[in-house]
């Protein structure tokens, strides 16, 4: 859904072994921010935003994406979370919202 990278973002080589991997993964750490994750420019607002870093189940690393849906206190790591995806994906990287607590917080 989400295009992956052609290349190894390490040695360059080409990608071509894709592989499809569930909408379920594990919440590995996560912070509290005022910024806002975008690939362009920085932007602050005044309530911070959950970030974390979802390893989805059967992937070797993690990716940075918004935590939606819980509240602060009920966030911890090695939590369960499921994808989220925008209203209106489009083939990009933000067709992702976020994830959220899955299998109960
Ligand atoms: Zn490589």
């Amino acid at each position: 859904m989400v295009p992956p990278r052609n290349r190894c973002g390490i040695c360059f080589a080409k990608s071509e072994d894709f592989v499809d991997l569930p909408e379920i993964g594990t919440l590995k750490n996560f912070t509290v921010t005022n910024y806002i994750i975008s690939e362009r420019k920085i932007r602050i607002r005044k309530d911070g935003v959950i970030v974390g870093l979802v390893q989805l189940d059967g992937a070797d690393t993690a990716m940075i994406v918004p935590i939606i849906n819980v509240n602060g206190e009920d966030i911890r790591e090695e939590m369960k979370v499921k994808v989220v995806w925008a209203n209106n994906p489009m083939g990009r990287p933000q067709d992702i919202q976020g994830f959220e607590p899955f299998g109960g917080v």
